[in-house]
């Protein structure tokens, strides 16, 4: 987009430091801040400016975007007296892209609405490739007016940018499409080393199930086994991609979100189980569609092997 907006920027991890560098790209002008001085440093060297606390990316701006690990550090750095809340002045749009507990996200929102604060939960799919790539997906919690606002500054960083509903909806779609693809993975995983067992060829398998009722995004676009899907990270040893410990978070969410909702996830339980065995035995930086490792039962071996081929 052509117009320059004022944008601040707090967490500049695997995800942040893309997307902060595609808002640069754009031509936006960045305030950036992370507790960890050399992410600092990093988006300084791109043409940011790093600043000394979160506080201090919003005076001024016109949008402030957080991309931070958990619930508990938005709390920490939207809530409270130094809290962008307090910091941030009338007109300036808060959007958290953090994954988080559906819980956090409506309170948060509601602390920013106390204020006159326009707040969106806005997390994303697509992992780092797509942070680098700039072809996220945005799921976005808030009023209409709001997303409006900030759609050509998330458009910046992805390729769909999608309404959800009010204020904690994007992180309920998340939860709830992380739920679905946790399950599927493992699903698809149990397939394959079936079939291998049996001693039906992989590519066989692919062919028919991609054409079958089998047929799922875990299969066509990120198959866990070499070969099939050729851009898939079981062709790279696994590398993420979305990592094993992400998805676990994610599960863990989608249980809590639906505990507090009364409801028992038979198979999202399992899955979470299931991953939390695989982070445990250290496998949690491989790619999460490595789990057809731990269900061959090679998860114990190093991360470069490709778990059979
Ligand atoms: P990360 O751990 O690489 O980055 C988080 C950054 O936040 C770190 O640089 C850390 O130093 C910084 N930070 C922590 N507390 C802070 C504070 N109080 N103030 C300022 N900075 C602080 O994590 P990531 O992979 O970039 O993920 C960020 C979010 O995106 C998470 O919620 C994650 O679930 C979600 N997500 C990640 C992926 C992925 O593939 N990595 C995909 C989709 C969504």
């Amino acid at each position: 987009m052509s117009d320059t907006r004022r944008i601040g920027f707090i967490g500049l991890g695997n995800m942040g430091t893309p997307m902060a560098g595609n808002l640069l790209k754009a031509g936006h002008r960045l305030r950036v801040y992370d507790v960890a001085a050399p992410r600092r440093a990093a988006l300084a060297a791109l043409g940011a400016a790093a600043v000394a606390g979160a506080a201090e990316a919003a005076p001024g701006a016109d949008a402030v975007i957080t991309m931070l690990p958990a619930g508990a550090q938005v709390a920490e750095v939207y809530l409270g007296a130094g809290g962008l809340i307090a910091a941030a002045g009338p007109g300036t749009l808060l959007i958290d892209c953090s994954t988080i507990d559906v819980a956090t996200a409506r309170r948060v929102a509601a602390a920013a609405q106390a204020r006159g604060l326009a707040m969106l939960d806005a997390p994303v799919s697509g992992g780092m490739a797509g942070a680098e790539a700039a072809t996220l997906t945005f799921m976005v919690g808030g009023e209409a007016a709001a997303f409006e606002a900030a759609r050509p500054l998330l458009a910046a960083m992805g390729k769909a940018v999608i309404l959800a509903g009010p204020p904690g909806a994007g992180q309920a779609a998340k939860v709830c499409n992380n739920l679905m693809l946790g399950i599927s993975m493992i699903g698809v995983s149990e397939a394959f080393v079936l079939a291998e067992r049996l001693g039906l060829d992989r590519q066989r398998l692919f062919d028919i199930a991609s054409k079958s009722s089998g047929q799922c995004w875990s299969l066509t676009n990120y198959c866990p086994v070499p070969g099939p899907v050729p851009t898939s990270p079981a062709n790279r040893e696994y590398r993420p991609g979305f990592a094993a410990a992400m998805m676990l978070k994610d599960l863990l969410l989608a249980g809590e979100a639906a505990a507090e909702a009364g409801l028992d996830l038979p198979l999202g339980g399992g899955a979470a189980a299931v991953y939390e065995a695989f982070v445990k035995a250290g496998q949690g930086g491989l790619d999460f569609s490595a789990i057809v490792k731990h269900i061959r039962g090679d998860a114990d071996s190093s991360p470069g092997e490709t778990g059979g081929g």
